[in-house]
């Protein structure tokens, strides 16, 4: 460790901060907030210095059962899917403007709890959140379905229409990368859609999400229509997953955990969509600007400390530009300034938790007893207790390692060379994970033909994987199934009615 490398102290919190820290908040069921059934509850830690700053509610059973008949209730009444969807509209809205309102201080208390720098929380996580509900607010008045004429009938003898009705209530369960942006795009096109919704943010970072559950109610959102529960997903999270009185199932997560609440959705066959990891490819072609794609690929997978599902983790560059280009990933890494979240030089904070931060050296030492050099990195900075890892580049690195097979979830990037574009599209391609895939090249015909080759849910070319509130966004293969985002990320709260009447 060198002296560059000793990492400042987290600045004081603001005092809004520091009141939000002292109330110890129970759940949010049937719009107030209520006391868990039992005393158990969860320390909350800063990543940036390693201390408990406060506790949240390890809801119990009971609790999840509450949420859930609250959820249950509020759609069987239609107090929310019966208003005309212009008020749902109009109060979907209401929610954004209030969260605009208190950005500041919603995005202080996000890089508290995650570690992620102040200026991306503002700068970043808040405004898509304030995107995405206004978003979706516009899509409640434009659902429809349509009018289909039968095709075995004399026409005129029938009238036959398909109706799109909200799935009823949905569980949503969101990780800890990106926690109120992604307790946002749950939420918005839920309510949107007409749905009630129980929402379990990760038990790492679930401040922000309570935090919302004030403005929820501010918003004049009714009662029961949207239920916060903390807690741990294996225990609370697994009695939602199996409640019979839950339609529909949105989780954002690991692969692994995707896969255990699907089978246990199976038992009452709930709507499930699954948003999990990925292993996405950066594939540069010679003819590319090398020092705009080293900025691109270092964005790729630096941001939020490579805690992205998107994040772009394997790098194939050409063998003719790839020594340049790893040098200029490599400057680019040199300039981030890993710090604490709330120093505003910070470009890189912490990791989420020390179990992340240990699973991320274990991997970089995995990588290095298998024979990859670190390029770049590959230490963490001294701290006073806070998660920190430098921003890391793997050269010499081989298609069976663990490094480039499995989801690091970290600042680490491993890197290979290619030399025609049918290899390097199988190289990109093998693998469990199909997300994203970013290609950067001048040469139209080679980004087209590598995008139809890519197997993944969504392909950017010349600028980094990413997401818009408008474009589909989830995966092929083991990445999940189902789409968030734009219309289909609407039409996933929604069931299809056929109505035929004869005339
Ligand atoms: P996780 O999948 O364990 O947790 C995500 C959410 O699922 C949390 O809210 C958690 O409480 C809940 N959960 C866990 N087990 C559950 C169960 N049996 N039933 C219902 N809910 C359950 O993710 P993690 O442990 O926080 O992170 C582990 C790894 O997952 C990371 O290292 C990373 O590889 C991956 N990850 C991916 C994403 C993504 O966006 N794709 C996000 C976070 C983590």
């Amino acid at each position: 460790m060198n002296e560059m490398s000793k990492i400042a102290a987290q600045p004081a919190y603001s005092e809004a901060a520091q009141a939000f820290l002292k109330r110890e908040p129970g759940l949010f069921i049937n719009g107030e907030w209520v006391k868990s059934s039992h005393d158990k509850r969860l320390p909350v830690y800063d990543p940036s210095t390693g201390r408990e700053i406060t506790t949240i509610v390890d809801a119990s059973d009971a609790d999840a059962d509450r949420a859930v008949l609250a959820a249950r209730t509020a759609f069987d009444d239609g107090r929310w899917s019966g208003l005309p969807s212009y008020a749902r509209e109009r109060i979907i809205n209401r929610l954004a403007d209030l969260i605009e309102a208190h950005i500041p201080e919603l995005a202080e208390l996000e890089s508290i709890d995650n570690g992620k720098p102040r200026s991306a929380s503002q700068g970043y996580d808040l405004p898509k959140c304030v995107q995405t509900l206004r978003y979706m607010a516009g899509w409640a008045t434009k659902i429809s379905g349509e009018h289909i004429e039968p095709s075995s009938s004399a026409v005129g003898t029938f009238h036959s229409y398909v109706r799109r009705e909200p799935v009823g209530v949905a569980l949503q369960i969101v990780p800890w990368n990106f926690p109120l942006m992604m307790a946002v795009q749950k939420i918005a096109p839920a309510l949107a859609a007409g749905c009630t919704l129980i929402l379990k943010p990760a038990e790492q970072t679930s401040l922000t999400a309570l935090r919302l559950a004030d403005l929820v109610a501010e918003a004049g959102i009714p009662a029961g229509v949207v239920n916060i529960i903390t807690g741990l997903g294996e225990t609370c999270g697994d009695r939602m997953v199996r409640s019979p009185l839950v339609d529909k199932i949105a989780f954002t997560g690991s692969t692994e955990v995707g896969k255990i609440i699907n089978r246990a959705a199976t038992d009452t066959l709930k709507r499930v969509t699954l948003e999990l990891g990925g292993k996405s490819p950066v594939i540069v072609l010679p003819d590319i600007d090398i020092a705009k794609a080293g900025a691109g690929a270092a964005r790729s997978i630096f941001a939020n400390a490579g805690q992205v599902c998107i994040a772009g983790s394997r790098l194939y560059g050409h063998r003719d530009i790839f020594d340049r280009l790893i040098e200029a990933v490599a400057e680019n890494a040199g300039k981030i300034r890993v710090g604490p979240s709330l120093d505003p030089a910070t470009s890189m904070g912490p990791l989420v938790s020390t179990e992340q931060r240990e699973r991320v050296m274990s991997y970089i030492d995995q990588g290095r007893k298998a024979g990859a050099s670190v390029f770049h990195g590959g230490d963490a900075p001294g701290s006073e207790g806070g998660y920190f890892v430098n921003p890391t580049i793997l050269v010499d690195v081989k298609s069976d390692m663990s490094v480039v097979r499995e989801e690091i979830f970290g600042p680490v990037l491993a890197a290979q060379r290619f030399d025609d574009l049918d290899e390097v599209a199988r190289a990109a391609n093998d693998t469990t994970y199909g997300l994203a895939a970013s290609v950067w090249t001048r040469d139209v015909s080679a980004m087209h033909k590598l995008a139809a080759k890519l197997r993944a849910g969504m392909v950017w070319g010349n600028c980094p994987s990413g997401s818009d509130t408008s474009l589909p966004f989830g995966g092929f293969k083991q990445s999940g199934f189902g789409r968030e985002n734009g219309r289909y990320g609407i039409e996933a709260y929604t069931e299809l009615k056929t109505v035929s009447i004869a005339l």
